[in-house]
């Protein structure tokens, strides 16, 4: 069965599953030049040739270790990031070619929260400023009482008061200002919101907060979620799937809990083998890497994880494992994965 055809488990209508984003053979590659003057061109492959679906209202968790491709694929699906090839398809129409004006319009759709709520949110700028600035260009609430009242009912759904609409992002903490960018978010009504790392600035406890509010607002409103993070443990909490990155290709993807206790992929293996366990449990036993994650310009040929890899053969280095399915729903890309 192709990754496309896979059906995400928790779509809202009964019965029926409904994709609300395909991402089809996506590749983002920038242009790196290099040698004397810069005259030879290579290209550092991002994300390389990685297919989902997300149903409407389902939570994709994406993991993997920093530089692995997941937040530029993040916000390639919301177009911030131009796609090199592939398609990207948005409740069935085709966005990734959409002019700009177009998907203008279609962006109230689609909306980011991002890692640093604080780099994100305008100093400068009132949280009604904020707000209403995210409502005025989607053109959705033109008069400025229509404005701060939605404004208002924003602050209330992420949990804040909405007698500080007149305050500035510094008089806030981190967990409130994250809640700022959530309410910015949703300020649109949008269907899938990307969440680029949305918690991994905050504490533990306020962790738990955040993820409980975007919990319930799913419940609420339907949405759904692309969650991106380097903490399986978290993404575990939130995701009915979970997708794991290495060097912009995806190598495993499974339901979340399933990926959690009995991931395929020797990658995955280690990046659950490195969450820490509370309690004594002679089991746990950490897998160690050897050596760092190579570079995207230049991938190791045949299995990109072949050099770190414990279990690696002779033909790891020489043939590039496919995607498959192992399991039903459970996809991993290794040669050895059963
Ligand atoms: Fe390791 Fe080979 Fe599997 Fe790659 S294909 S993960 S090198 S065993």
């Amino acid at each position: 069965m192709s990754l496309l055809g896979l059906a995400a488990r928790d779509g809202r209508t009964k019965g029926r599953e409904v994709n609300l984003l395909e991402v089809k053979e996506l590749k983002v590659h920038f242009p790196v030049q290099r040698g004397w003057f810069g005259r030879n061109r290579d290209y550092l492959k991002a994300v390389d040739g990685v297919s989902f679906t997300i149903a409407a209202g389902e939570t994709l968790g994406l993991v993997g270790e920093s530089g692995c491709g997941k937040t530029t694929l993040g916000r390639a699906v919301v177009r911030l990031i131009e796609p090199t090839s592939g398609r990207i398809l948005f409740d069935g129409e085709d966005i990734t070619e959409m002019r700009r004006s177009k998907l203008r319009l279609r962006r109230r759709h689609f909306q980011m929260i991002f890692q640093d709520p604080y780099g994100s949110l305008d100093p400068h700028q009132t949280i009604n400023q904020i707000l209403g600035e995210a409502l005025a260009v989607h053109k959705a609430f033109r008069h400025p009482v229509n404005r701060r009242n939605r404004a208002e009912e924003l602050l209330r759904a992420v949990g804040l008061d909405p007698g500080c609409l007149l305050r500035y992002p510094h008089e806030f903490s981190g967990g409130q200002r994250q809640r700022i960018g959530i309410a910015r978010a949703l300020a649109v009504e949008p269907r899938l919101i990307v969440g680029d790392e949305p918690v991994s600035a905050l504490d533990a406890s306020v962790q738990a907060q955040i993820i409980n509010l975007l919990s319930d607002l799913q419940r609420e409103r339907g949405l759904a979620y692309l969650f991106i993070a380097h903490d399986l443990a978290v993404v575990e909490h939130i995701s009915r799937r979970t997708i794991v990155m290495y060097l912009g290709k995806i190598v495993e993807l499974a339901d979340a809990k399933t990926l959690c206790r009995a991931p395929k992929h020797p990658y995955t293996q280690a990046l659950i083998s490195a969450v820490p366990v509370i309690g004594p449990d002679s089991r746990h036993k950490r897998i160690l890497l050897s050596g760092e994650v190579p570079s995207p310009v230049n991938p190791p040929p045949g299995c990109p994880f072949h050099p770190r890899c414990p279990i690696a053969e002779a033909r790891c280095r020489l043939e590039p494992p496919v995607l498959r399915e192992t399991a039903p729903g459970h996809l991993a890309a290794c040669h050895l994965a059963k």
